[in-house]
């Protein structure tokens, strides 16, 4: 026996485990036995735990842990004499469902048999008992179906053709259509099936004469269904779905053994799963759908037509009145939005499983402000239970509504956001587009858990099939990418990758463009105009209490008057980072190249003088719309000679005008500039001439900068606005650079002032994004006003990773090993965190009042943003769109320290 305890019973009157376990029984497993703990309706059974799953898997090769069969077979007596039936009984067989289910929830990513226990003699006896041959055999065949495509990795679509194959013969159009004789037929083919495409090598235990026979041995399929559980949870797609969610590969599954009830046993019986509110929007009213004569699969699998389970009690009155006071009973007991899947048997309901429900990011700040106003959770919960990145959700484009377009289809609108993109048909043609940088739109009849690369790759999706609980949209909703689902006006051809769409006599083709509205279910031929929506309503309510309980300051990363304005409307308290040089850019860079290449003094001169009006209109704009709030302008950083022409360009030219003819003296100009602009090339630009090392090397450049910065605030003080601007030197490592662009800045700033007749003072501080000035902060702070950590350059520093390279080279290879946990350049890593935090303190050692921030792009990043509480930066500054969410994480941040603090007295 192992030391530990593997497996626990639930239901029957005897209940193990509750749902505090979640890392031991799974999720599944653990409201399970909260539901039995709290008297609702749960078939008994029993769960074996995530931690044996991981043993299974720490034996080499995998295998059951020694004494798991023995315990499994002692539970299942136990789960035999609860419900006075036996496992391949022969005159009343009890039937098992065998379910994974991990601490987190992946929908639809692992594996599941229903109905084990059927075989040739245990499908007569309960064709006896229940008086219903149809559902007996419609219940093996459903089995063997199972069985064979999860356990025994047979090719799925091989059941499903067979079926259609029959429906076609009898000439119905729904299996419910098909006769007990009908389903009888269909175990015999299925078996011949298995018999034909199972290899006999894989499963020799099964093989009888070189060909796989249907296991008839009910602990034989009890066992191979538990380990086929286990496998299923390193499948490509769960791993892919681990990946992507942040889940910890060695939490492994748990599996649930569960005594089967019925939904296929006739017009009272029903399956459906449902939410205790609207998951789409929020509203509260119950939501999900059901199906009659039907097993759990048949409702997300989108094979029938589901109905609402508002329609529920039309049809079984009972069972719907019992399933609304289970609805409200959990509520209650999670004070949460519940998610559902049950089962009605001849007219009583069953109730499968609950767990905290998805929800999209509009419907959670619904629910979360509701449940404030409704006095069941408290403003700081309703704080905490917003997911940071799933705001970005709300923060996704919509359809223009001054667009106008023609609609193409309807669907559901199953997960909200607008997208546009060029239509592909399989998953794996979204992945190589997306990887060559084009957009998509990924179209599939109805997705299933092998789609998630291709889901993933997407900017949308789009079904023709299936409901607002189906694979495609619970699955867009949690990655929040659009989805519209049930478009069934298109007529998907996937050998031809295009589809017909009825009554429009158009064709899509792979390719063409079309755009999505995932919030009102809309399909257009073209692209549609988007825009992005407003904060308003419960996001404003949600942000208004995370402002209450933060104490990081939030600033946007702008460097336009339109970029401030909109870090403004989503609530920054400033700008963190404004980069001037892309001010430089466009038909500013002839200018600049005037001044780096330029011979004579009076050309460099004239080049200055015209930079110097247009970046004061640039910061008078910026000033005014950030007016009261500070704005950290970082002077010029990149190498100069990004500013120039590309020197292949010009080769090119050069090349093309002498065989065009040209003369050697009419190419001169252009060789000479040539030239010039290879002399300045650098082996490693990202080490080389930029930064401060900018301003020491062409001090006018800078000066120039910080007139115009000074002019602007200058003239905006006079016109009796309030502009606050920051000077923020770039890649300063040693004390000295910054000690002595200080001194050349506020030189600049006391000449422009008293020129204008305005008394104004300027902070001047630096990035910290070199390890030197880090370890050296206590030095450069003595001449600094603020830091502001540039964790971008910080990251590529401190590893050696060149920031615009390793995504693309080999990243991927890093994180498929696990040499890195995750992108270091997306989530700020341990080390690079260690710097900030030595160069806060060592700042803060010679420099008490020193302001410090963040601008790099990890401001943005919710688990970024917690690191940077704990470090104790005053604020974090990220792209004007992040901010709500950076907002947000800050205040979960200071939140999170406050429970513990109390868990702790
Ligand atoms: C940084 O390095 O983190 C930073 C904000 O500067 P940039 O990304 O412009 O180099
Ligand atoms: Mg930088």
């Amino acid at each position: 026996m192992a030391d530990t305890k593997r497996i626990y019973a639930f239901g029957g009157g005897q209940t193990e485990g509750g749902k505090d376990m979640k890392f031991v029984l799974g999720g599944k497993g653990a409201n399970l036995a909260e539901m039995a703990n709290m008297g609702l309706p749960v078939p008994p059974g029993f769960t074996i735990t995530c931690q044996t799953c991981m043993e299974y898997y720490n034996a080499e090769p995998p295998a059951f842990p020694e004494g798991l069969a023995e315990e499994i077979s002692a539970n299942v007596a136990v789960l035999e004499e609860k419900m006075g039936k036996k496992l391949g009984d022969d005159s009343d067989p009890l039937l098992v469902s065998v379910r994974s289910g991990a601490a987190f929830s992946m929908p639809g990513m692992m594996d599941t048999v229903l109905n084990l226990g059927l075989n040739e003699k245990s499908v007569q006896a309960l064709i006896a008992k229940s008086g219903n041959e149809r559902f007996a055999w419609d219940s093996y065949r459903r089995f063997i179906q199972m069985f064979s495509k999860v356990v025994l990795d047979a090719d799925g679509d091989l059941f499903e053709n067979a079926i259609v194959k029959m429906k076609q013969d009898r000439g119905v159009e729904n299996d419910t259509e098909l006769t007990a004789d009908d389903m009888k037929e269909l175990v015999a083919d299925f078996k011949r099936l298995v018999a034909e495409h199972v290899p006999a090598e894989e499963f020799p235990q099964l093989a009888v004469d070189g060909a796989v026979v249907f296991p008839q041995d009910v602990s034989q399929q009890l066992h191979l269904a538990i380990e086929a559980v286990f496998r299923s949870w390193n499948n490509r797609r769960a791993r892919d779905y681990r990946r992507m969610e942040k889940i910890d590969d060695d939490l492994g599954t748990a599996v649930n053994v569960q005594a089967m009830v019925f939904g296929n046993m006739g017009e009272t019986s029903g399956t459906g799963v449902g939410f205790t509110r609207n998951a789409a929007d929020g509203t509260r009213e119950y939501y999900g759908d059901f199906l009659t004569n039907a097993q759990g699969e048949d409702v997300v699998a989108g094979i029938r037509k589901t109905r609402p389970i508002s329609e529920l009690p039309d049809v079984l009155p009972e069972a719907g009145k019992e399933l609304y006071r289970v609805f409200e009973v959990l509520e209650q007991a999670y004070r949460d939005m519940c998610d559902i899947e049950f089962t009605i048997q001849e007219g009583k309901l069953w109730m499968l499983q609950t767990r905290i429900g998805k929800r999209t990011a509009r419907a959670a700040l619904k629910i979360a402000v509701d449940m404030v106003d409704e006095g069941l959770i408290t403003r700081e919960e309703a704080v905490m239970r917003i997911n940071p990145a799933h705001l970005d959700q709300l923060m996704h484009p919509q359809f223009d509504t001054t667009a106008t377009y023609d609609v193409l289809a309807k669907g559901l609108n199953a997960s909200p956001g607008a997208a546009v993109g060029e239509v592909v048909f399989s998953a794996d043609d979204a992945e190589a587009a997306a990887a060559e940088g084009r957009k998509v739109i990924l179209l599939r009849w109805e997705t299933n858990p092998d789609d998630l690369h291709g889901m993933v790759a997407a900017q949308g999706i789009l079904t023709s099939h299936g409901g607002k609980t189906s694979h495609a949209a619970v699955i867009a909703r949690g990655m929040g990418k659009p989805a519209v689902c049930g478009a069934e006006a298109l007529k998907i051809d996937m050998k031809a990758k295009q589809a017909t769409v009825s009554g429009k006599g158009v064709v899509l083709k792979e390719g063409d463009i079309i755009s999505i509205d995932g919030t009102s279910g809309i399909v257009v031929l073209g692209e549609v105009a988007l825009v992005q929506p407003d904060v308003s309503g419960d996001m404003d309510t949600i942000l208004a209490w995370s402002d209450e309980f933060r104490t990081t300051g939030v600033r946007a990363n702008a460097d336009t008057p339109d970029d401030a304005a909109l870090g403004r409307t989503f609530g920054a308290a400033g700008i963190g980072l404004c980069r001037t040089e892309h001010m430089f850019l466009g038909e500013r860079k002839d200018i600049i190249q005037d001044f780096i290449l330029g011979e004579s003094a009076e050309v460099r001169q004239r080049a200055l003088d015209k930079l110097l009006e247009v970046q004061t209109e640039d910061f008078l704009g910026i000033f005014s719309a950030m007016d009261g709030l500070p704005v950290t302008v970082r002077l010029l950083d990149p190498p100069l000679h990004e500013f120039l022409d590309s020197p292949r360009d010009l080769e090119v030219e050069i090349v093309r005008a002498e065989c065009g003819g040209a003369s050697a003296e009419q190419l001169a100009p252009r060789r000479k500039l040539l030239a010039q602009i290879d002399a300045m090339s650098e082996a490693n630009p990202m080490l080389g001439l930029r930064g401060c090392r900018l301003g020491i090397t062409y001090p006018e450049l800078y000066a120039l900068q910080v007139e115009a910065i000074t002019r602007a605030a200058c003239e905006l003080k006079k016109q009796g606005k309030d502009p606050r601007p920051e000077i923020m030197v770039p890649l300063v490592s040693v004390k000295a650079e910054l000690a002595t662009l200080r001194e050349e800045i506020e030189t600049v700033i006391v000449r422009v002032s008293q020129e204008c007749e305005v008394d104004i003072i300027i902070p001047v501080g630096t990035m910290i994004e070199l390890p030197r000035a880090a370890v050296c902060a206590d030095e450069i702070a003595e001449v600094a006003d603020f830091f502001s950590f540039g964790t971008n350059d910080l990251t590529q520093t401190a590893f050696g990773f060149s920031r615009d390279d390793i995504e693309s080279k080999f990243l991927p290879k890093y994180l498929e090993r696990k040499v890195l946990p995750r992108n270091p350049f997306e989530t700020i890593d341990d080390g690079v965190a260690k710097l900030v935090s030595m160069g806060c303190e060592r700042g803060r050692s010679t420099n008490p009042k020193i302001k410090l921030g963040v601008c790099g792009e990890h401001g943005g990043d919710p688990e970024s943003v917690h690191t940077f509480y704990g470090i104790g930066l005053d604020y974090v500054s990220c792209s004007p769109y992040r901010v709500p969410l950076a907002r947000l994480a800050a205040a979960q941040a200071a939140l999170a320290e406050t429970a513990q603090g109390s868990d702790n007295r």
